[in-house]
């Protein structure tokens, strides 16, 4: 279930296996033809992907911090990854230790060395662009498919006052085009990157759903939204319970089952599959189904140069720093990423709107003010709290009468430090390139769904074993952001892709062990 980048990566690994896949995607295949209309929507602020009914959608909120899902996920063919902004990071070899390095949370039940030859083939697959030139970054087996973008007018500025605090500036990987590869074209700087209208960056609808369905082994259903999943009498799951617009109910039975839903998503199908084997929810012996949700607390700090700048003319940031993503004391504060923004500051319409002025008055305005401000983004890791969760909103039903999911959040005291610390840290490097008017903007939150159906190697503590397979249930793989144990301060697709292509190799042994099954290695493609 599910066809974005967790659902997409996987239906790819196990077609080309020759295994027969069937993609049930609750969204709509969005034409590429018509990206052109998109993009118009996304100028004019409205949500580019919403097809679907409105209904489908709906989600209730609590706890401290809201955590909307408005703009933060995507529905259809291609899931969030048509929404993405592309940046495609290694988490480093510390991410996946934070117990046994600094005694907080847990480790994951594998290591960085475990999923390096996976990180190199989701990089091949997404044709990702990079330098080698990050010096914090954990060792790799390959060089990135395509060459970096070049630095940025603004990365120039960044960088001397970067070195003098030790923040080292360099490549931010993309898996974007920075050349044409893969029938794909070269980037063309138009900046609409949540709606590409060339196709140059990835997206798995344009990378891994069409080359699975050539293989002739893998079918998407559009529009069949996953109401339940239902047991035979073993305890293995039997079908797929589904439906679309129509509303009637229909069947897929299969001998193993993916959920790939994110991690809000993945979690509510498990609750709404309570039966009487599974009375909290399907795989959900532990108790954990839904909890520890996490994203990734972010702030942007900005400032404003006397000289013009030149932001917004490439649209996407060229430029990171990981220091402090590795080098910080884990066990009291977050690590934060720094990216270097290409485009800070109000836009043109924006100063026009806000200014209230017209004709020759407001074009002297909009030339006077917009181009000055620079400004860093701030990601910063959070902890995984069990009072974080993904759970069933006991009142608000969705368009099929299901329970909508409810999301409980809060910031803690860890996440609040990185957050000062990276203020404070963005705050002397802009002052040292002679900003006025130093600012940080309010708590916002990334697009990463995390947690939710942890893995680890004690079903009492975790749900998913490190191959994504639930601990309760032989034949149900879980696969996506929601099996990660902690967050990492880095984005976390390309770590969703790795974990894909290396549970693909193991539910492959598991369909075909009359051949003495497939060995669960890297694909060679
Ligand atoms: C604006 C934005 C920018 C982002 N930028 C980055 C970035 O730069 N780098 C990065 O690493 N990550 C980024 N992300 C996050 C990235 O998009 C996600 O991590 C990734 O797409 C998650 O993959 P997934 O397969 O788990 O979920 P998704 O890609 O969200 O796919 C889930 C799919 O499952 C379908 N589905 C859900 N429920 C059901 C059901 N019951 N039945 C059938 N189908 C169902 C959905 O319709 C959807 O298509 C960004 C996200 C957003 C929103
Ligand atoms: S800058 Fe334009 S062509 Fe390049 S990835 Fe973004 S939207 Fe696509």
């Amino acid at each position: 279930m599910g066809a974005g980048a967790a659902g997409g990566v996987l239906a790819l690994e196990l077609a080309r296996r020759g295994i027969q896949v069937v993609v049930l995607e609750a969204g709509p295949r969005h034409d590429f033809a018509r990206r052109g209309e998109y993009v118009r929507r996304y100028v004019r602020h409205e949500n580019p992907w919403q097809r679907s009914p409105r209904e489908l959608d709906r989600y209730t909120v609590g706890g401290p911090v809201p955590y909307q899902l408005e703009g933060r996920r995507a529905r259809g063919v291609g899931g969030s990854t048509l929404h993405w902004e592309g940046y495609a990071v290694r988490f480093h070899a510390s991410d996946f230790r934070l117990r046994s390095l600094y005694g907080v949370a847990e480790d994951w039940p594998l290591t960085y060395e475990d999923l390096e030859t996976y990180y190199a083939a989701a990089e091949e697959s997404l044709g990702v662009a990079g330098a080698a030139d990050e010096p914090w970054a954990s060792p790799r087996s390959t060089p990135f498919p395509l060459p970096a973008f070049a630095f940025s007018h603004s990365d120039g500025l960044f960088a001397p006052p970067a070195r003098t605090l030790g923040l080292g500036l360099h490549h931010l990987p993309q898996a974007r085009n920075s050349l044409a590869y893969a029938g794909r074209p070269q980037c063309r700087a138009c900046g609409t990157c949540q709606v590409c209208p060339t196709g140059a960056k990835a997206s798995v609808d344009l990378t891994h759903i069409p080359q699975a369905e050539a293989t002739g082994n893998a079918r998407v259903v559009t529009d069949a939204t996953v109401l339940r999943l239902e047991l035979d009498g073993s305890g293995e799951v039997r079908a797929a319970v589904y439906a679309g617009a129509d509303r009637i109910e229909r069947r897929l039975v299969a001998r193993v089952f993916v959920v790939a839903g994110g991690a809000v998503e993945s979690a509510r199908l498990l609750l709404l599959s309570a039966s009487r084997e599974f009375p909290s929810g399907l795989a959900n012996r532990s108790g954990l189904v839904g909890r520890f949700f996490m994203s990734h607390p972010a702030i942007d700090v900005i400032g404003r140069a006397a000289q013009r700048v030149h932001p917004y003319r490439i649209g996407f940031s060229t430029a990171m720093s990981r220091r402090f993503a590795i080098e910080r004391d884990r066990a009291t504060q977050g690590a934060f990423l720094v990216e270097f923004l290409n485009s800070a500051g109000p836009t043109p319409e924006g100063i026009a709107v806000a200014s209230g002025q017209w004709g020759e008055a407001l074009r002297r305005r909009v030339q006077g003010e917009f181009g000055h401000w620079l400004g860093v983004r701030v990601y910063t890791e959070q902890l995984p709290d069990r009072v974080n969760a993904v759970s069933l909103s006991p009142r608000v039903r969705d368009y099929f009468g299901s329970a909508v999911p409810h999301i409980h959040y809060s910031v803690g005291r860890y996440e609040r430090r990185a957050l000062d610390d990276a203020k404070e840290v963005a705050g002397r490097m802009l002052a040292m390139l002679g900003l006025t008017d130093i600012r940080s903007t309010g708590l916002s939150f990334a697009g990463h769904q995390i947690g939710t159906h942890r893995m680890g190697t004690d079903p009492r503590t975790s749900v998913v074993d490190v191959d994504l397979k639930a601990h309760d249930v032989a034949n149900l793989f879980l696969v996506g952001s929601g099996c990660f144990v902690t967050a990492s301060a880095s984005p976390p697709t390309l770590t969703i892709a790795a974990l894909a292509i290396r549970a693909a190799g193991h539910i492959a042994g598991r369909l075909r062990p009359a051949s003495g099954g497939v060995a669960p290695g890297p694909p060679k493609h």
